[in-house]
């Protein structure tokens, strides 16, 4: 399987008004904190002249794997991202430019993927975590047994400051 999805663009840079779909798949692997997009990235869009290169619309999608920052469940789920991109015979900041009469969309799509994912993933948004005393999942258990202050850290912040 191919790792990049080429365009060949050599009958569309100039030619604004003529456009291809294209569409194709290519292996991602992508890490922020406690979310992990890793499998296929699924992408579809269009290709259309302009008056000095392409612009290439895009959508994807790609499976992930969440780690609630709260309570610690662990989902799959998916990423998606759209956007689009100017190509022309001079790379752009991010370097990416028509080559050979090709472009490549790999490079936008992943930028664009990542940029979709989660900072800090919540498998709900009421999730209310895990105990910070026992560590019960307080979605399931209400745990309200630590009653006792012996159980505090400030019980024994007390006592220190006591003796
Ligand atoms: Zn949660
Ligand atoms: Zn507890």
């Amino acid at each position: 399987m191919s790792s990049q999805l080429i365009v060949d663009v050599g009958d569309l840079v100039g030619h604004p008004g003529a456009g291809k779909d294209v569409s194709g798949a290519v292996p991602v692997s992508l890490r922020l904190g406690d979310v992990t997009v890793k499998g296929l990235m699924e992408i579809e869009g269009t290709v259309d002249g302009t008056v000095d290169g392409v612009i290439a619309r895009f959508s994807a999608r790609a499976p992930a794997h969440f780690v609630c920052v709260r309570c610690l469940t662990e989902w799959h789920g998916e990423i998606e991202a759209e956007s689009a991109q100017h190509y022309s015979h001079l790379p752009d900041e991010d370097g990416y430019a028509i080559v050979d009469r090709q472009v490549d969309l790999t490079g936008p799509v992943t930028d664009e993927l990542a940029l979709s994912m989660p900072a800090v993933p919540v498998c709900r948004r009421d999730c209310k975590g895990l105990c910070p005393i026992c560590g019960t999942d307080l979605n399931v258990d209400p745990c309200d047994g630590h009653g006792e202050e012996s159980d505090s850290p400030f019980a024994v912040l007390r006592d220190l400051l006591d003796s």
